[in-house]
């Protein structure tokens, strides 16, 4: 009936409408968040799965707003990119994790760190410069870091993120093909970027157990990082016989909530410290 069917539009139209709004008071709370400073970050301990130990830790943004509370980097990451915020976040973020880094010199003397840089990030031509000033101006050393990049950015063939990645690299910035498997690659790219680590993208990792196509596209991403002497590194380990299967098939480098979760800065010093 007429009633039934603009009920539904009804509801329809109102979903869409707070949608919107929602969207909108994100954005808003975020340019004032970003502009204040206020979102900080954790970091999730990565082990080398032979002995267990701690290499280092991906650094992972959190932002707590005063009205929406807690807002997870898979909603406001998208929306920081649709609206250019994201340049300002990469550059607030890192300097916060360079002036953390600073702060404790003791800790890059055994640990590396991980960082998370945005495909615009790198389609701006003077990122990695200013990126280079910033960590010069902190006096750390730029071995230390690791700049994780997802797969379809690289993979994009541009000039200017090209030479962003090699002035990085030149610098002693590692690079790190995030979310490795989802989206198209090709070897000749791997290679011509110099790529330091492969992250096994955490869908084919949760998977392992009961997905044999997961298996086989798992031990191939593990074996292509070993031909080309790359460090293959598993994400969204979730239980030990996942690590176990890992362990078996040699890759190098795990993280994920059977290991550890994403902590505070101040719990992962407690802990590697
Ligand atoms: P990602 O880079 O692939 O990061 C891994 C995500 O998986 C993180 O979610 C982490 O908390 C989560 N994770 C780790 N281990 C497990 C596990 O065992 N099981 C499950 N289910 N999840 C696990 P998070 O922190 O919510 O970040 C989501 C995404 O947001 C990240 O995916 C990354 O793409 C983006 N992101 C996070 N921080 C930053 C940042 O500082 N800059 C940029 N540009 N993007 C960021
Ligand atoms: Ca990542
Ligand atoms: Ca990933
Ligand atoms: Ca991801």
């Amino acid at each position: 009936s007429v009633t039934h069917l603009s009920g539904n539009w009804a509801t329809f139209t109102d979903s869409l409408k707070n949608n919107h709004a929602h969207q909108l008071s994100l954005i808003t709370q975020l340019t004032d968040d970003i502009q204040l400073e206020k979102l900080h970050f954790h970091i999730q301990p990565q082990v080398n799965l032979a002995d267990r130990s701690i290499i280092g830790g991906e650094v992972l943004i959190r932002w707590h707003n005063q009205y929406l509370g807690q807002v997870s980097p898979a909603e406001f990451i998208p929306l920081a990119e649709q609206t250019g915020l994201i340049y300002k976040l990469t550059d607030m973020l890192l300097e916060k994790v360079f002036h953390w880094a600073s702060e404790h010199p003791r800790l890059l003397e055994t640990q590396r760190l991980s960082v998370n840089i945005s495909a615009l990030d790198l389609l701006q031509e003077d990122f990695a410069k200013r990126v280079i000033k910033q960590i010069q101006s902190h006096q750390l050393s730029a071995k230390k870091f690791t700049i994780e990049i997802t797969e379809t950015s690289v993979f994009q063939n541009n000039d200017i993120v090209h030479n962003n990645v090699k002035l990085l690299h030149r610098t002693g910035f590692k690079l790190a093909i995030d979310d490795f498997g989802v989206g198209y690659s090709s070897m000749q790219n791997l290679v011509s970027l110099e790529t330091d680590e492969l992250k096994i993208d955490q869908f084919f990792v949760m998977n392992l157990l009961n997905d044999p196509q997961s298996q086989t596209l798992c031990r191939n991403m593990i074996d292509l990082s070993k031909a080309l002497t790359i460090i293959s590194v598993a994400e969204g380990i979730e239980s030990e016989e996942v690590l176990q299967l890992l362990l078996q098939w040699q890759c190098q480098v795990g993280q994920g909530y059977h290991l550890y979760r994403p902590m505070t800065p101040t719990d992962y010093l407690t802990l590697v410290g």
